[in-house]
């Protein structure tokens, strides 16, 4: 395969952008090599700028649900644009957008639109202050949660702490009002309600943390958080950019049926366009401007063209058996994987929910980040490298999950499963190569 192209282009990129891209995961720091330029994509394949051809497990991160260049949703864009891209002013798409997200939606009743998932879970943050006049925010390591000042955090040493930020540029002020607890702990949600009584805001979490490898919680251990947060006067916040409309049209609101207090939305909502949104009760709703005191507001926000994407995206979601579709094509590929090597000693492990894949290089159950193994992402490494000279495109970092849209196809699965076969093979002969 070759790559002389990509490699011109990241390096013209290199003096354009910080690292050669424009969002950090892609410069492909954590498997080596060069990032490969994507030229097009159609369905479930993509074709990079030196003609190579992939099928594609990225999907955008999360938002192509249909594949790529759908053609339901082309149209509905282009349909879009011949009548202006935006206006500032309100337009009728962005009442069909809501109408298609409330009204098979019982778990929240207005809705707020941003320009993507990080503003509209910075939105909802303030929003769980101001209504609740409460300061401090508790978050679970292992959930992302967008690039906003008081959610780059991560834990200290300790099963509560406060954050640490995971980035340089945020005032220690500021994560000092971030409390962080590992997933899937009980004790710590006790004792944080415990230490900081009548001062959290909100819990926030990924209900399908999917962001730092595909840490399934329990319906239990969500459940608990919403007896928790009621018992204390706290707001359950479901962050779910990633897991809205991925797993079911209600998310995993609907799927584990818990009402939170507040969600959020981006990703397939936007139909490939960047969109986000926050929504929640009337009630609750009512604290956002110009209905009321927290203030929050948008340029593009409920942009027509991207409204048009989302309403054409979530439209074609809205089929009979959309969703049970994808789940038995993501089980039917992992498990092929599986049974290749179902005689041999195990050595990786698959985490599947919905359309949604992961895999570790463990074999132990991991349900927080820290029973993520950093020197197993050496394996992945390799899993990566064989996979793309096969022509599989997987997001490059073994924390990332992977996608499987409407657009891919059983003969294209049966190509990624053998191509997966070979390529874990690779990787489990370099397991037993003496150091
Ligand atoms: C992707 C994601 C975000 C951030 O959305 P952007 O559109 O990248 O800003 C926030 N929360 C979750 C759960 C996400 O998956």
């Amino acid at each position: 395969m070759k790559r002389t192209v990509s490699e011109q282009l990241f390096a013209k990129a290199k003096t354009y952008f910080p690292g050669g891209v424009n969002s950090p995961v892609r410069a492909f720091k954590s498997v080596g090599g060069t990032p490969i330029f994507i030229e097009r994509g159609n369905g479930a394949q993509v074709h990079d700028a030196d003609g190579n051809i992939y099928i594609d497990y990225c999907c955008s991160w999360g938002p192509l649900i249909l594949g790529h260049n759908n053609a339901r949703v082309r149209n509905s864009i282009i349909d879009a644009v011949q009548l202006g891209t935006s206006f500032g002013a309100p337009t009728r798409k962005e009442n069909e957008l809501a109408e298609l997200i409330l009204g098979f939606n019982k778990y929240i009743q207005k809705i707020r639109f941003t320009s993507s998932g990080t503003e509209a879970v910075m939105s909802g943050i303030r929003l769980a202050r101001g209504y609740t006049g409460r300061v401090k925010i508790l978050k679970f390591e292992g959930c992302y949660h967008g690039h906003s000042d008081s959610l780059l955090v991560k834990a200290g040493s300790g099963l509560v702490t406060f954050g640490e930020t995971s980035s340089a540029g945020i005032p220690e002020s500021f994560v000092k009002e971030t409390i962080v607890v590992p997933l899937n702990n009980k004790e710590a949600i006790i004792q944080a309600f415990a230490q900081f009584k009548d001062q959290i805001a909100c819990v926030i979490i990924e209900p399908i943390p999917a962001n730092n490898g595909l840490l399934l919680q329990t319906k239990e251990f969500l459940q608990f958080l919403r007896e928790q947060c009621t018992a204390n006067g706290t707001l359950l916040f479901f962050d779910e950019v990633i897991s809205g409309f991925r797993v079911c049209f209600c998310g995993a609101a609907g799927l584990y049926n818990i009402q939170p207090d507040i969600i959020t939305y981006g990703k397939i909502i936007g139909g490939g366009l960047p969109v986000g949104a926050y929504g929640a009760s009337n009630e609750i709703m009512a604290s956002i401007s110009p209905d009321g005191p927290v203030y929050q507001a948008g340029t593009l926000s409920g942009n027509p063209v991207a409204m048009s994407a989302g309403i054409a995206q979530l439209t074609e979601c809205l089929k009979p058996n959309f969703y049970a579709d994808l789940e038995t094509k993501t089980n039917y590929m992992v498990n092929k994987i599986k049974d290749a090597f179902a005689h041999e000693t195990p050595f990786f492990t698959f985490y599947t929910i919905g359309s949604i894949f992961w895999i570790a290089f463990s074999t132990t159950p991991i349900t927080t980040a820290e029973a993520i193994d950093a020197d197993s992402m050496k394996h992945f490494r390799i899993l990566h490298a064989e996979l793309i000279n096969r022509g599989i495109y997987i997001g490059p970092s073994g924390y990332e999950v992977g996608f499987i849209s409407e657009a891919h196809t059983y003969p294209q699965l049966d190509e990624t499963v053998t191509a997966f076969v070979e390529a874990l093979h690779v990787v489990k002969a370099n397991m037993q190569q003496p150091a």
